[in-house]
């Protein structure tokens, strides 16, 4: 049973505005915290902190074990090894440390091939091994609509058999879930390293590693209700062995000689320093009040909101909604003609609507469908008929207001 008023008292950030009633439509942006997650956070400083991996007192025993443990948990939820996971500061560090550890692996005759809807983060690292490798980056082309050109992709797959394939699972500028898992298994098929940028899918898929078949997976745990700065990395066991190491130091390091150093095996390998052990304990209640919710319920409520925010802003003449609305999740992405995003977005701040405006870090994208910027509205399953209802009557009323 999805019992959404029971959901919401789990969220205090959805209840903490007293009368003025508040809608949050920046899900996409990062997700709120359950209460587990924010207890979890203040009962590990105030009473379990310790460092991990290094002390012999039990406090940092027990820390060390909680650690590892939340790692298992993780691994569990996303369907890999706990040894094939890697904690990074977030999806963005996680695409860096692919890019980076693979420089070995490339040579100027080599493509890159990522797509024109990526996220910067997925874009900019690529363009960076480029230029330390000579390998050339092409991105796969968006139709007009703004979604993959699937055709295109499995042409230039064929045709250039990029070394590396880098593309977003889900949309976060416009929401589309791409076809992932064919296009993988035929950059594979042509000897690929693929990766998978599932920031934006974790929350609302619960992507399965084995089934997705890719070699890495990153993703921010902030977009899937756990705290800030922690991320991860899945990894193929064999090709995290393959990867060179990113950052070096402390914590990663079997032995260590003046003149040369021994790394970890995988994970361990790419964590150097005093990891966010707080930021990983309260990812693990994150996962745990996800495990205990109906996910097809969740599912379920989800798909009705998403239906009905879309059938509600077509219902507006002057609304152009960008992708396609049959296979999209979490967001819904739309401009007005003659009207600059930001403005829209400020006034509905003004009637108590939290979204967002602009190129959304998509900035190629956004030059391929002519705009701007649009205006996001990205949800979440805390998230009500009510509010849609809230927002669509504060948006007509801004845009009555800001006609000429
Ligand atoms: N990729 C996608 C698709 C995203 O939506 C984001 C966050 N907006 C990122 C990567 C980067 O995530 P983070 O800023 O948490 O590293």
């Amino acid at each position: 049973m999805f019992d959404i008023d029971a959901i919401r008292q789990d969220f205090p950030a959805l209840t903490q505005h007293g009368d003025t009633e508040r809608v949050y439509f920046d899900s996409a942006a990062t997700a709120h915290k359950p209460r587990c997650v924010i207890d979890t956070l203040t009962r590990f400083y105030s009473q379990e902190n310790a460092n991990v991996h290094r002390g012999a007192h039990q406090l940092s025993q027990q820390a060390t074990s909680r650690y590892e443990r939340a790692r298992q948990q993780v691994a569990e939820f996303i369907g890999c090894q706990h040894n094939e996971l890697v904690w990074t500061k977030g999806a963005t560090e996680a695409i860096n440390l692919v890019a980076y550890g693979l420089t070995a692996q490339l040579q100027p005759k080599d493509v890159i091939l990522i797509t024109e809807l990526e996220h910067h983060a997925n874009i900019v690292p690529w363009q960076q091994l480029a230029k330390r490798t000579g390998a050339t980056l092409m991105a796969v082309p968006v139709t007009p609509a703004g979604l993959l050109d699937t055709a295109q992709a499995e042409q230039m797959i064929a045709q250039y058999r990029p070394k590396v394939f880098a593309l977003a699972h889900v949309s976060n500028a416009l929401g589309n879930i791409n076809p992932v898992k064919v296009l993988l298994c035929q950059a594979k098929q042509q000897g690929a390293w693929t990766l998978v940028d599932g920031a934006q899918s974790l929350l609302h898929l619960r992507p399965q590693m084995a089934d997705l078949g890719c070699d890495f997976f990153v993703f921010s745990a902030h977009k899937c209700l756990g705290p800030t700065g922690l991320g991860g990395l899945f990894g193929r066991f064999s090709c995290l062995q393959q990867l060179d190491v990113f950052q070096t130091g402390g914590e990663m390091v079997a032995k260590v000689r003046i003149e040369h150093t021994e790394f970890n095996p995988p994970p361990s390998k790419f964590e150097t320093g005093t990891p966010n052990i707080s930021g990983v304990l309260g990812f693990a209640a994150a996962i745990e009040y996800l495990n205990n919710l109906d996910s097809a319920a969740l599912a379920a409520h989800e798909r009705s909101l998403m239906q009905y925010l879309v059938a509600q802003l077509s219902d507006i003449e002057s609304v152009s909604l960008l992708g396609d609305m049959q296979h999209n999740v979490g967001t819904v992405s739309f401009y007005v003609q003659s009207e600059h995003p930001y403005d829209i977005a400020t006034l509905l701040d003004m009637e108590g609507i939290a979204l967002r405006h602009g190129h959304h870090c998509a900035q190629p994208l956004m030059h391929a469908l002519g705009v701007n910027g649009t205006v996001r509205v990205s949800l979440a399953f805390y998230n009500t008929f009510a509010e849609i209802d809230h927002f669509i009557s504060a948006l007509r009323n801004t845009l009555e207001m800001m006609a000429p």
